[in-house]
């Protein structure tokens, strides 16, 4: 049983299908001039078209990636912003600009905001802090500094979902919707971002492509240099994936989140009557689908991911990211969690088909591996 779509997904047949042609036939650079290679270059347009519309962008305002983690670092490296603000429960392709700050030295600066117990950041705080920190650099004579605020749409380790903030300032606003594309409703005119990425592989496509959406207006640097995508990102178009990802969008079930509220209440009191654990993150601002659990007993999390595995179990602790890092995650201690509490995690995702029953076997597997492993432990 694969309860790991926040990891990935399985690529659908609908979208290899779609993809196929492109590789057998439709093989032209869209950049050529001959009709073979114009049709192709028409089809990306069309497809282009879709995802735009998908979340009400033009279609002028989407970059193709090679996936979210480029989408991220064309977002925060492109912007141009002298200090990138973050929150302390981003993925690791933006948390690394925190981490490897000086070494990377992209920004001045970089700053990271505390959460609260469900994984967000107090909006009035961010604007005093950022307000603060351009008073500070006004004084030193930078009143033109650049800030990027950049958080998560909905979080891959809790499946928290963020709430939206607007800013007056100036500041640029970068949203990572990789785990809520395709899931819920994406409206970037009413979110007001200035950026915002997604990934094909977590809604059944494979893996290697992206979008960034870019606000008209909005100026971004490339980080590959060439002519395609405007000069944004450079590189022959990705013709396949790029068809792949626009059927995947076609194939996406937008009711999604809501599809899935009566099966996480099924597992969430499953999971008090048998007495595993505490579900992390917020019960109602959430992705129905994403569930981080802390077991009660003294058991490692990825102990208890091989475990199941032998069972027929595929499930993450904490996220496919950190995975056999050995280190507690910092998403998870950024919430509150001891790190002894962060290690006796785990990351369950159920998935559209899922019945009462397999998540009622998935519980009789996990606690019959915990009653396993709770001895053995240190
Ligand atoms: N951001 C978030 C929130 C993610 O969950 C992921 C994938 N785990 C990424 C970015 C990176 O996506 P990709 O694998 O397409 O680079």
């Amino acid at each position: 049983m694969y309860l790991d779509n926040t990891a990935t997904t399985k690529p659908r047949q609908e979208v290899i299908d779609a993809m196929m042609p492109y590789f057998t036939e439709k093989w032209y650079n869209p950049s050529s001039l001959y009709t073979p290679a114009h049709l192709v270059k028409m089809d990306v347009i069309a497809a282009r078209e879709k995802i735009a519309r998908f979340i009400n962008a033009e279609p002028d305002e989407i970059i193709f990636t090679s996936g979210a983690s480029e989408s991220n670092a064309l977002a925060l490296r492109g912007s141009g912003a002298d200090w990138l603000v973050i929150s302390d429960m981003e993925h690791k392709s933006i948390n690394a600009f925190y981490y490897d700050s000086e070494q990377l030295g992209y920004f001045k600066e970089v700053v990271q905001m505390p959460v609260d117990r469900y994984g967000r950041v107090s909006e009035h705080d961010l604007k005093i802090a950022i307000k603060e920190l351009r008073e500070e650099e006004a004084k030193n004579g930078n009143p033109d500094c650049k800030f990027i605020y950049s958080e998560y749409l909905c979080n891959n380790e809790i499946g928290t979902i963020n709430r939206i903030k607007s800013f007056t300032d100036g500041t640029l606003y970068h949203v990572d919707a990789t785990q809520a594309f395709g899931k819920i409703p994406i409206d970037v005119k009413q979110m007001n971002v200035d950026f915002l990425s997604a990934s094909g592989h977590k809604i059944g496509c494979p893996k290697g492509i992206g979008i960034l959406y870019v606000k008209r207006g909005t100026k971004v640097n490339p980080l590959i240099l060439g002519s395609q995508m405007d000069g944004l990102r450079g590189g022959t178009e990705n013709v396949p994936y790029i068809i792949g990802m626009a059927k995947a969008v076609e194939c996406c079930n937008l009711n999604h989140n809501i599809d899935m509220v009566v099966k996480f209440w099924h597992f969430v009191s499953q999971v008090i009557k048998r007495k595993i654990g505490k579900i992390n993150g917020s019960l109602h601002e959430r992705m129905n689908d994403i569930i981080s659990l802390t077991i009660s007993e003294n058991v490692h999390g990825e102990a208890l991911v091989y475990w199941l595995s032998r069972k027929g179990f595929y499930i993450s602790a904490g996220s496919a990211c950190n995975a056999g890092s050995g280190e507690p995650s910092k998403a998870l201690r950024a919430i509150g969690l001891s790190e002894d509490e962060a290690l006796r995690t785990i990351r369950v995702t159920l998935f559209e088909e899922m019945t009462n029953e397999d998540i009622d076997s998935f519980l009789d597997a996990l606690q019959e591996g915990i009653e396993a492993l709770k001895t053995i432990r240190r």
